[in-house]
């Protein structure tokens, strides 16, 4: 997603502009990525060059951390970002860190890569599809959205099986026991 700011660049410092986005695309072919968003840009003209406030709305494709199902979640992305130009509004050239975004030689600001790290960190760490689901038998697979197996049954039996197995034991070396002194 581009922006071209060359007009803005020869502006003073504190000029403004703003866009609304509608169904805009963006992609970070590097990072396989690919997302549409909506909403507003704030752009204000800087020192250094110019500072992005985004507002966006987007669908985000998540799988569901229980029963793997792909669902969508809208996630609001909101960020500011200062993009560095190749010079400051006096002439002199700019020296960005490594991690600070850049405004490259044809004057263009690319939003992708900031929707792309803000999209990331506003994700839920345990994505659900819903908040009650039941997840997937851990034996079987079953999902018990749908219906629940009988895994557990047999689990919770041979758990009793083994318990009574271990008694039978303790019980016939009791009554061999150990020779009396
Ligand atoms: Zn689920
Ligand atoms: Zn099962």
């Amino acid at each position: 997603m581009l922006i071209n700011v060359s007009t803005l660049l020869q502006e003073p410092v504190g000029s403004a502009r703003d866009y609304q986005v509608v169904d805009e695309p963006v992609s970070v072919l590097e990072a396989g990525y690919r997302q549409s968003v909506s909403g507003r840009v704030h752009l204000l003209r800087t020192e250094r060059g110019v500072l992005v406030s985004a507002d966006f709305a987007l669908a985000s494709r998540l799988e569901c951390a229980r029963c793997l199902l792909e669902f969508e979640e809208p996630v609001r992305v909101r960020f500011d970002e200062e993009y560095v130009a190749a010079e400051t509004i006096t002439g002199e050239p700019t020296e960005p860190e490594a991690d600070e975004f850049r405004i490259d030689e044809w004057r263009h600001l690319d939003l992708s890569e900031a929707v792309r790290q803000y999209e990331q960190s506003a994700l839920p760490l345990l994505p659900l599809h819903r908040e009650d689901c039941a997840g997937l038998c851990p034996i079987c697979g079953q999902d018990w959205n749908e219906r629940r197996c009988s895994c557990e049954a047999a689990a919770t039996d041979s758990r009793w099986g083994a318990l009574s197995g271990l008694a039978e034991q303790l019980r016939t070396e009791e009554s061999h026991g150990a020779p009396e002194a």
